[in-house]
């Protein structure tokens, strides 16, 4: 049995391969169902709009993005920075220059024994003309 401290909330709970607790998780499938909802409504808001409209809080609309789950629409103003350029970005951690450096730079400076970095490649909004697009679990 594995226990850790949930990622969101801080709470200590038995862990099963998610950084968060079970009562997170419902409470953020709940939120993520009304920003889905809303970005049905209104696909080229910015995260300002729908974390007044919704009442989701920034950090887990950036958590969605930086999971993939959550893509700006290009024509959004971009909510996040590359963390080693600092280019805007609309998901992930790294614009996708620097994503094949940090990817590259870890295999070479691990060898093979250090696990890949636990980031999803970023990911570009197919189809501008959408605006917004979910990801939705399978
Ligand atoms: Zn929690
Ligand atoms: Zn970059």
């Amino acid at each position: 049995m594995d226990i850790k401290q949930c990622r969101r909330c801080r709470k200590i709970f038995q862990y099963r391969g998610n950084p968060t607790c079970p009562d997170c998780i419902r409470e953020l499938d709940t939120l993520f169902d009304a920003v889905k909802n809303f970005l049905y409504d209104n696909p080229r808001s910015s995260i300002a709009e729908i974390c007044q409209a919704t009442d989701v809080p920034e950090s887990d609309l950036m958590t969605w993005m930086r999971e993939g789950r959550l893509i700006m629409s290009k024509e959004a103003p971009p909510a996040l920075r590359c963390e080693v350029c600092g280019k805007p970005i609309h998901s992930g951690r790294w614009c996708p220059a620097c994503h094949a450096n940090v990817v590259k730079g870890v295999e070479d400076a691990a060898g093979s024994f250090a696990p890949k970095p636990d980031v999803p490649a970023p990911r570009v909004a197919e189809d501008d003309s959408k605006g917004m697009h979910i990801t939705t679990r399978k």
